[in-house]
């Protein structure tokens, strides 16, 4: 197959392990490709050593661990219980330790992989900022968790059709990753590159710096002093 003109360059993200029947082969496809990816492990898995040594290894092998909420038990923005958001991203933050990136990279959980304004509640972003999180979303979403043998076709074309993908994968039980050195030396062939940073249209906050497309992911009254459009209150 023919490079495209202007080739894709991808970025790999997976999410909601670590896991003992997915990550490894994850990681042993990674290492044989050369390439880095970024782990968004779900903070109660960390508690079991078994999982929290397959983070120790992906950190050790170059990849980024970044943080998918403690419980992943739902979007944050449709959780307004006062306490909420700190617990699932605190409580992660303090297992992830010092494996951490240290852009303190959260990526928020979709609910199917959608986004929208129930990504985040207020004190989630509220404290994601005090925090100095950098919040990290999605582009490609092959749906790998509904349809295990059905997700490479999906992938393939959604990432040709963007520039700059951040593709969303689960290292999780369920087999789907068994395609996935396939699915990579498939991109390769078709001339996508591989980068394990994020495009900046994918990380509406960055270091705790609120940018663009923040309002877009926080709960539809959230527009609050951190939106760079409004002013700020004057105390
Ligand atoms: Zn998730």
């Amino acid at each position: 197959m023919r490079p495209p003109a202007h080739a894709p360059a991808v970025t790999l993200t997976f999410d909601n392990g670590p896991d003992p029947d997915a990550t490894p082969g994850v990681l042993d496809v990674l290492r044989r490709r050369g390439l880095r990816a970024t782990f968004f492990v779900v903070g109660q898995h960390l508690a079991d050593p078994a999982r929290r040594a397959l983070a120790q290894r992906a950190h050790a092998e170059g990849h980024w661990i970044g943080n998918h909420t403690f419980s992943h038990g739902g979007p944050l923005g449709d959780r307004q219980d006062r306490g909420h958001a700190v617990a699932e991203i605190g409580r992660t933050q303090d297992l992830i330790g010092e494996l951490a990136h240290p852009d303190r990279l959260f990526r928020p959980v979709g609910g199917g992989g959608r986004l929208g304004r129930h990504l985040l509640s207020l004190e989630a972003r509220d404290y994601l900022a005090a925090g100095g999180h950098t919040v990290v979303l999605w582009s490609a979403v092959p749906g790998d968790w509904r349809d295990p043998d059905g997700w490479p076709d999906h992938a393939l074309e959604q990432c040709l059709a963007q520039p700059r993908p951040v593709l969303v994968l689960h290292d999780i039980a369920g087999g789907a990753m068994r395609h996935l050195d396939a699915v990579l030396g498939r991109m390769a062939d078709a001339g996508i590159a591989f980068r394990q940073d994020f495009p900046a249209a994918g990380t509406p906050m960055r270091g705790g710096v609120a940018g663009a497309g923040l309002a877009d992911i926080v709960t539809a009254d959230g527009a609050g002093s951190l939106d760079p459009a409004r002013p700020r209150p004057a105390a």
